[in-house]
């Protein structure tokens, strides 16, 4: 599609917008759920297309559905609740010197969103995932740019969604897809003068350039981008000496799970030497051994694989510690593990860059202070996790804040694949993980990307939004002169 396409594309979302934001909140909870059953009612067809464009198991795909009609289903319920738009009232205070005047706050939609699929996960976050339900929620409207790797699969919900806006009478264009696959659309779209915000998920130079292309615009816009993370791991002394067996069993389901191919694998590991890593080396070998490739989600993702695994061996201080079981196709990859010393991770800036799919690099420290260290040269991360006994803990008592420090989520003694959709999760992170800290991708909290605060002052209660009406017409929590009220 030219980029004269694309204008027009703009011009149609940010003309239905004017008439969505003005929907309540209400009617676009039904129009949420009503998504989420037209996608249900694709049934296997629905399925099926996705595993053969991605190859994505059945089984995986049937989850990942659920998981995308629960989303949608989750921000209806927070619309119907109503306590996300944030409303507060200051009332007016004439015994203050000087008065105080009435004020009153609430939190409004952007604009048109631009919504880039991505690729390794075609429900949950391409189409109708989280980034496009969050945004329909707030009254924003949304283009997405579907992920090429998926186009069937994506044009299929977004017909989907095309019916839930006949059925629920919403603004025709509050949803348009583009299927063209390019640079420069992706581009266009992103510097196209309507367009509000974008979210994207995929590679650190994707990210990197979307957000570059938003700061040249004449009036710059916020990209939130996910771009990736080797989230470490740190299997401390004591936990390693009681539980090495279980812990190499642990990682090596985490680390294989759907090859690899997810943001929140954790592709680095940090230990203290000791006889205890020797038996987790050897079980974690062990169990790596027997684990049998799958194809990959796209030609450009095991090359991508291919190419940074090599990269990192390549470098001649990472050595190979086991390869999973030899691959029969092109499309599957070399699981593999490897390990450096904590002088040599220190020395070397690319054994610290993400490596999406089945990898895994071991760091073996001389003591917790080089392993500290080792920690700290890793840059911002989506999560890290500490596997760790009570008194590991207390022998280490400033872990939580350096955790804190690099990481949107800490993960005590568990894996860090499987990222719950509820209010309190955190998907984010400092950059280069995300272009902005502040925010969630995943849960209720996701919202607040597509959202900015509006004040009223001394308005005419006629001419107040619901929400900021003295009769609370909607019967919300809100912040009434410093007290929280229904
Ligand atoms: P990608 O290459 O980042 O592409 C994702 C989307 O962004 C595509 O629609 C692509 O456009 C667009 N795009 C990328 N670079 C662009 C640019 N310079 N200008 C305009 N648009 C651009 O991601 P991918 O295809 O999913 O996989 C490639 C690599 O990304 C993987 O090997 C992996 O390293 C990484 N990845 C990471 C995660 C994660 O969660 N951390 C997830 C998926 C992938 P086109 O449609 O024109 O190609």
């Amino acid at each position: 599609m030219a980029s004269t396409d694309i204008a027009a594309v703009m011009r149609l979302s940010a003309q239905a917008f004017t008439l969505y934001r003005q929907t309540t909140p209400t009617s676009r909870a039904l129009f949420l759920d009503t998504i989420a059953q037209h996608i249900e009612a694709l049934g296997d067809a629905l399925l099926e297309q996705a595993s053969a464009e991605t190859n994505l198991p059945i089984a995986r795909l049937t989850g990942e559905r659920a998981r995308t009609t629960f989303q949608l289903r989750m921000f209806a319920a927070m619309l119907r609740e109503g306590s996300w738009i944030e409303a507060s009232i200051d009332h007016a205070n004439t015994a203050k010197n000087p008065p105080a005047p009435d004020i009153r706050k609430m939190l409004v939609p952007l604009g048109p969103v631009v919504v880039f699929g991505a690729s390794n996960f075609p429900f949950a976050y391409s189409t109708a995932g989280g980034d496009t339900a969050s945004a329909l929620a707030t009254g924003c409207t949304v283009v997405v740019k579907a992920h090429p790797a998926h186009l069937k699969t994506s044009s299929m919900v977004a017909a989907a969604i095309t019916k839930a806006i006949a059925q629920c009478q919403m603004p025709e264009h509050c949803f348009q897809h583009v299927t063209d696959g390019s640079f420069e659309t992706g581009k266009a779209l992103v510097q196209d003068e309507h367009t509000r915000a974008v979210g994207f998920t995929g590679s650190f130079s994707g990210g990197r350039a979307l957000y570059d292309y938003a700061a040249a615009r004449q009036h710059p816009i916020p990209v939130f981008a996910e771009m990736g993370s080797i989230n470490p791991v740190l299997l401390l002394p004591d936990k390693l000496s009681k539980e090495a067996g279980l812990l190499a069993t642990q990682y090596a389901a985490s680390i294989t799970l759907g090859m690899g191919q997810f943001c929140t694998n954790p592709g680095l590991l940090l230990a203290v030497k000791s006889e205890a890593l020797t038996a987790f080396k050897t079980a974690l070998a062990s169990a790596i051994a027997q684990v049998q490739p799958a194809p990959m989600l796209h030609k450009g993702i095991i090359a991508a694989y291919r190419q940074k695994s090599q990269a990192a061996l390549d470098t001649g201080c990472a050595s190979l510690l086991q390869s999973g079981i030899t691959p029969t196709s092109d499309m599957e990859p070399q699981l593999l593990i490897t390990t450096v010393s904590g002088a040599d991770f220190l020395q070397t800036p690319l054994l610290r860059e993400e490596v999406f799919g089945p990898y895994s690099l071991l760091v073996e420290c001389n003591d917790m202070a080089e392993l500290m260290q080792c920690w700290a040269a890793v840059s911002g991360q989506l999560t890290t996790s500490l596997m760790g006994t009570d008194q590991d803990f207390t022998n280490y008592p400033d872990l939580v804040q350096s955790a804190m420090t690099y990481a949107g989520r800490v993960v005590f003694n568990g894996v860090p694949t499987g990222v719950e959709v509820c209010n309190s999760m955190v998907h984010g992170g400092p950059y280069p993980a995300t272009t902005d800290s502040r925010f969630t991708a995943v849960g209720t909290a996701a919202v607040k990307r597509w959202l900015r605060p509006v004040a009223f002052q001394n308005c005419p209660s006629a001419l107040l939004p619901a929400a900021l009406r003295d009769e609370n017409p909607d019967g919300i929590w809100r912040l009434v002169n410093q007290q929280w009220q229904r």
